[in-house]
């Protein structure tokens, strides 16, 4: 499918219309089959070897996860893709594919949670360098980035803090030394930015959050070139961390509104962040829709939307924030986001958990912050219930 169809038709068409479908169904079918018989040894055996299509195992391929794969590849206007069965699945296998001993990667300190414990416990026992930069300094970044690197591996908006990062010039200065360049794309999604366009060599998402969007199945992707692609398959099929089927085909009809949900979450996050903003009981809002958010003028260039997801700052702190969230009607408190319902949660019981106090202050979350993904629902309900639990801390 061309990149010049528009985001909504590809959600709805992309990797659709490639396949034979079961019986003339118009749905993609739940394929639970483990495996594929064959009538003849030579047809059996060209399939196996890749010389034919079809499938042998569903380890490693499965007509359903395809064809998810298939409408995340259309979305992020890559050549290729491939899933998983879950977003750090994804970026474990990612980083576990193209990572060896005394290879060095470059990242920020603000990336998810769980990629922040590959890089502070898991490659440095394997002799592989990391060095986590502050987010937004690029001088340093880039300072790190010619010392030599194999993966520059960036995060764009950053949890929970909602920074902006230059996908295009940290790619540039990547490639300069042949490093390659992967971006987690979870947060803004292929309707909000396309790393491919700005550079990135691999586009990766946690689809568990916005992609599948109803917070009812895990599952991850990544995105890039047939090459780049088939070394992180070869990887995870032997592994054997692969999407089941009918979590493949609940990402695959959630996807189908990614488009109707993105561009309303936008709105209802830019209105919720504007309420915030001037209100007597909040601090500070991070939200890069907002002119005043020192990412605002990069977001503009990068996204095309600012995306679901903001921060705030409650005065009182944590104290407050307990008073406040469980007031909330139409919020569930929960370590999720990306669904169509708006889910609220503080660091502390969310992307920080791990960090001690101390931990979370040196990276510059403040007790009191709210990690807020906002929903699709009807925008006067959600402020006028902000409004009501947030009464009770004055
Ligand atoms: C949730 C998340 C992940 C991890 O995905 P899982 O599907 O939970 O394994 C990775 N990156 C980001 C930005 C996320 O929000």
């Amino acid at each position: 499918m061309q990149n010049t169809i528009g985001k909504s038709t590809q959600s709805i068409w992309g990797g659709e219309q490639e396949h034979e479908l079961f019986e003339r169904s118009t749905q993609v079918p739940v394929v639970h089959s483990v495996s594929f018989a064959y009538e003849d040894i030579d047809t059996w055996h060209k399939v196996a070897l890749g010389e034919e299509p079809g499938h042998i195992y569903s380890r490693n391929t499965n007509p359903t996860v395809r064809a998810f794969e298939d409408k995340v590849k259309v979305l992020e206007g890559a050549e290729a893709a491939t899933s998983f069965s879950s977003g750090m699945a994804a970026i474990s296998n990612t980083l576990a594919t193209f990572l060896k001993p005394g290879d060095r990667v470059v990242s920020i300190k603000d990336s998810y949670g769980g990629t922040n414990v590959i890089f502070n416990e898991f490659l440095p026992p394997l002799n592989i360098k990391v060095a986590l930069c502050e987010t937004g300094d690029y001088e340093q970044i880039e300072a790190e980035i010619t010392k030599g690197c194999t993966v520059l591996y960036l995060e764009t908006p950053t949890n929970p803090t909602i920074k902006i990062t230059d996908i295009k010039r940290l790619a540039s200065a990547a490639h300069k030394v042949g490093a390659l360049v992967v971006v987690d794309n979870t947060f803004a999604t292929p309707i909000n930015q396309l790393p491919l366009t700005l550079g990135a060599d691999i586009v990766l998402h946690s689809a568990s959050k916005y992609l599948g969007g109803h917070a009812d199945a895990l599952g991850g992707v990544i995105c890039g070139n047939q090459d780049l692609v088939h070394k992180v398959y070869h990887y995870r099929e032997i592994n054997g961390a692969t999407l089941a089927p009918m979590d493949a085909y609940s990402l695959l009809r959630g996807m189908k509104t990614l488009k109707l949900r993105v561009e309303r979450q936008n709105d209802n996050a830019m209105a919720v962040a504007q309420y915030l903003q001037q209100h007597h009981s909040i601090d500070e809002v991070n939200y890069p829709g907002l002119p005043s958010h020192p990412g605002h003028d990069i977001a503009k260039a990068q996204m095309k939307g600012f995306g679901g997801m903001l921060s705030f700052s409650v005065k009182g702190g944590l104290d407050a924030i307990k008073q406040f969230l469980p007031k909330l009607n139409y919020a569930h408190m929960a370590a999720n986001l990306g669904c169509v319902e708006t889910v609220v949660g503080p660091p502390v019981t969310t992307s920080h958990v791990e960090c001690t106090a101390e931990e979370r202050a040196a990276a510059g979350i403040p007790e009191g912050l709210v990690r807020y993904s906002a929903g699709i629902e009807d925008i006067e309900d959600l402020i006028a219930d902000l409004e009501q639990a947030l009464s009770f801390l004055s």
